[in-house]
């Protein structure tokens, strides 16, 4: 479809010859260039509409989606030969029209590096964030201030060029996208300066992200509509921003149980001690039972990481590895292996754990002993 002149002089489309002289008189003065400079293009515009409306042969050519305005083709007459068969086949080969400059931008991507704790207990943060956004002096529209975008003079405002070619089924018309303006049906002739046409400039802002407690690495937050602006004033994507978790020199996250390595002295393990951690909640005690093995571990409930859905937190799990003392002087020697004898351990060289053995040994682990 050509451009819509009935629209272009806001009359309906059975409007009367009188009518149409009316509508134009009214536009005409309040456009005039003499009157208003900048509107000059619109004033154009509005005399082409009354030109097609007011001229009954024009008038029909325009209803049947064609544009008399045509200077393609060699039909004397001044219509294009497509023109001539837009009329006879009711305009279908243009029935998709032009495209719309407007289009929505595209989704945007940023990483954030986060601790342990912010992960925990969600934090918020300041993020640099570069995108497209609207051009601020041409509002999108891609156009210098007080000039408009002009009907494409190749395509006569349809965004497609139709050819005629010759087939056994005789003769075939196809459209393809019009080169000259990008398939739009328009071409801006003055182009923003500040956007060079596009609508959009790049812009670098500060954006405060709220990061929910639970969050993992990998997890993605969409901020709708924070994404790159759409090109012609088109509505903006969204922005996902990424977590990227920091390794903790102390827990290692599983899913949303921690994990750490307690090391206790040989003696203490036998004897019991409590160990003083430094969890992400503060200070808290780890018992460590008398007779404690290497490989055991001591969890404490509800220190973990905040379940992303739902309530509560994971817990945090400390694993006791038993340290073997090294470089015995001679006094700790002789004690221990006073202590062996006493046990009835002496020239022991350890044993093979018996089933019986072995199978305590793994309900002692699953009671938590
Ligand atoms: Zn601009
Ligand atoms: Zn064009």
């Amino acid at each position: 479809m050509a451009v819509d002149y009935y629209a272009v002089l806001d009359v309906p489309r059975d409007a009367t010859v009188e009518q149409i002289k009316k509508a134009y008189r009214r536009l005409a003065r309040e456009l005039h260039p003499d009157v208003n400079p900048a509107e000059e293009e619109r004033f154009k515009e509005v005399t082409k509409a009354y030109e097609v409306l007011s001229d009954p042969q024009k008038r029909e050519l325009h209803d049947l989606g064609a544009d008399p305005f045509s200077t393609g083709g060699g039909f004397g007459s001044g219509f294009g030969f497509s023109d001539i068969m837009d009329a006879f086949f009711g305009g279908q080969a243009s029935a998709r029209g032009p495209r719309s400059r407007q289009r929505r931008g595209q989704d945007a991507l940023i990483r954030v590096q986060i601790d342990l704790s912010e992960a925990t207990f969600g934090t918020t943060k300041d993020l640099q964030v570069e995108t497209a956004t609207t051009c601020p002096t041409c509002t999108g529209q891609g156009t210098a201030p007080g000039t408009s975008p002009k009907v494409c003079d190749i395509c006569r405002g349809q965004g497609q060029v139709q050819q005629v070619t010759r087939s056994f089924l005789g003769q075939v018309m196809t459209a393809r996208p019009c080169a000259a303006c990008q398939g739009f049906g328009t071409v801006i002739p003055n182009p923003c300066v500040e956007c060079g046409g596009d609508g959009r400039v790049r812009t670098r802002r500060t954006l405060k992200v709220k990061i929910p407690p639970g969050v993992d690495g990998g997890t993605r937050i969409q901020l709708a509509g924070e994404g790159e602006a759409g090109p012609g004033g088109g509505p903006p994507g969204d922005l996902f921003v990424e977590i990227v978790e920091r390794r903790h020199p102390l827990f290692q996250r599983s899913g949303d149980d921690l994990h750490c390595t307690v090391s206790v002295a040989m003696t203490a393990a036998a004897l019991g001690t409590s160990i003083e951690l430094e969890t992400l909640d503060g200070p808290r005690t780890v018992e460590v039972r008398p007779g404690t093995q290497s490989g055991q571990s001591v969890t404490l409930p509800g220190l973990g990481v905040q379940h992303l859905r739902g309530a509560g937190r994971g817990e945090l799990v400390a694993h006791i590895e038993v340290l073997t003392p090294t470089r015995l002087d001679a006094e700790q020697e002789d004690l221990l292996r006073r202590l062996a004898a006493m046990r009835g351990e002496e020239g022991s060289n350890g044993q093979v754990a018996t089933e019986q053995g072995l199978f305590s040994r793994l309900r002692d682990a699953f009671n938590g002993r």
